[in-house]
């Protein structure tokens, strides 16, 4: 089976492999979420492994193979070895910047746009593909001048292609894994090793979804298992019965994503409801929609399989029946977890969820800090380390939608600007 990315334009990668397979998803996912049009070939026999990747068999370790327009051919690559075939890996280039911002979610792409047209010498590095959550979402419907809806690869596409024009550094598939803050200088490192320097940090590294917490699921991760609202894999769905756990925006966003293609859709909901945060066009749309259905009070207590997952285990907790259902499909979409663990290695007041805690809500009885070293309040985006800002659903009391992350971004940098004319 060949599946072509919605791009509409020629595919750039040509990737051989097999549905059962954790590294097939994490390409599909990446070039999608990075709006790079991509021909996916399912293989489902030995004989098509040999025929059409050129291995020995279905399970063979050099699957899958990505083929580019140049020819060049890659066995199992990593996505860094595929950011650095698409000319998009690159080095800082300076010794220091003004600004070094973490994460290239909506809130990290709009501190980039705001920064860099401000003068600002700007890098933004970002683990994966920007975009951050947004990026894996189908539609975004309630995103301000975008009456008809954009898909999270688009705005993230658009921001990202404007934060370089106005001279921002992008370093994709790179994490920064621990800090160092001196006085007017923090810096970075990053998981590879390379050292950022930068009189000013903005932190937008979002939250990343939560697990179930389930025995194989791990086991099962991109083999019928999948985090998110998984937008890539929508047109592999056909024909079968999806299920989704959760009962926020998320959920029901991928729900409706999924409708159209899937012959059934089955959001899985602990609660008696949907939450009551889920916007109400969602709501309507989701009742209106005659295969999507919403089993409330239920949970996903069981995931089986063999290679791929067949299997999941559901209870309902009025009754504490348990029954199970057969589904290739599950995309988990609770929630997530504020990505800060090195925050608190430097000493970066975090709430009790783990979320970044910024400028009054530093104050304790109207108190600074403790070791608060300013003869002023910290800045409203600001932590407890001055310099050092948050923006977006990582920090605590954010809003969690992409106008608000936007928002913050834009309000981090001119509180950079305060910061750096402070001197
Ligand atoms: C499926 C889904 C649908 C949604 N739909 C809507 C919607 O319709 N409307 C709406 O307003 N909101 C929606 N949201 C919420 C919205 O996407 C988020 O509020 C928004 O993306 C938050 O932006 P952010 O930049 O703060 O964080 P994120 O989007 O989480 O981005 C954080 C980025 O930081 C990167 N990162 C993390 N750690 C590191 C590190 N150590 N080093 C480098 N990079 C790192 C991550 O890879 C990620 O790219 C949706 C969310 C989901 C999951």
């Amino acid at each position: 089976m060949a599946e072509r990315s919605d791009t509409g334009t020629a595919p750039l990668v040509k990737i051989i492999g097999r549905r059962a397979s954790a590294p097939c998803y994490a390409i599909r996912d990446f070039l999608y979420r990075s709006g790079v049009p991509f021909e996916w070939v399912e293989l489902t026999s030995d004989e098509q492994a040999r025929a059409l990747a050129g291995v020995e068999h279905l399970h063979d370790a050099r699957l899958p193979v990505c083929v580019f327009p140049d020819g060049t051919r890659m066995d199992c690559p990593t996505i860094r070895q595929i950011t650095e075939k698409l000319g998009w890996f690159r080095n800082p280039s300076r010794s220091e910047y003004d600004l070094a911002i973490y994460g290239g979610g909506p809130a990290g792409l709009s501190a980039a746009v705001y920064g860099a047209s401000e003068g600002l010498k700007t890098v933004l590095i970002e683990r994966y593909a920007v975009g951050g959550q947004a990026g894996s979402t189908s539609k975004i419907e309630n995103y301000l001048g975008f009456p008809a809806g954009i898909s999270g690869a688009e705005l993230a596409e658009r921001a990202r292609e404007q934060a370089s024009r106005f001279g921002t550094e992008i370093l994709l598939a790179r994490e920064g894994v621990r800090a160092e803050c001196s006085p007017g200088q923090v810096a970075g490192y990053l998981a590879d090793g390379t050292k950022i320097v930068a009189r000013a940090t903005i932190c937008a590294t979002g939250v990343t979804y939560r697990r179930l917490g389930l025995p194989n699921e791990e086991r099962f991760l991109g083999a019928g298992v999948y985090y998110g609202a998984g937008a890539s894999e929508a047109a592999l769905t056909k024909g079968e019965h999806v299920y989704i756990v959760g009962g926020g925006n998320s959920a029901g966003q991928a729900a409706m994503h999924f409708a159209p293609v899937a012959k059934q859709v089955t959001m899985v909901v602990r609660e008696d409801s949907l939450k009551s945060t889920v916007s109400q066009y969602l709501i309507d749309r989701i009742y209106a929609t005659s295969n999507v259905e919403v089993l409330t009070r239920t949970e996903v207590i069981g995931l089986d399989g063999d290679e791929i997952l067949q299997e999941i285990t559901l209870v309902d907790r009025t009754t504490g029946q348990a029954r199970t259902a057969r589904t290739h499909w599950l995309f988990i979409c609770i929630g997530g977890v504020p990505q800060t663990q090195w925050a608190s290695e430097v000493g970066m007041a975090l709430d009790q969820g783990g979320y970044l805690v910024t400028g009054p809500d530093l104050l304790r009885d109207g108190r600074r800090p403790v070791g608060w070293p300013l003869d002023r309040e910290p800045y409203y985006l600001e932590t407890n380390m001055p310099g050092m800002f948050a923006a977006g659903d990582v920090r605590h009391g954010s809003v969690k939608r992409c106008a608000s992350a936007v928002g913050e971004g834009a309000m981090a940098v001119t509180f950079v600007h305060r910061y750096l004319a402070d001197g």
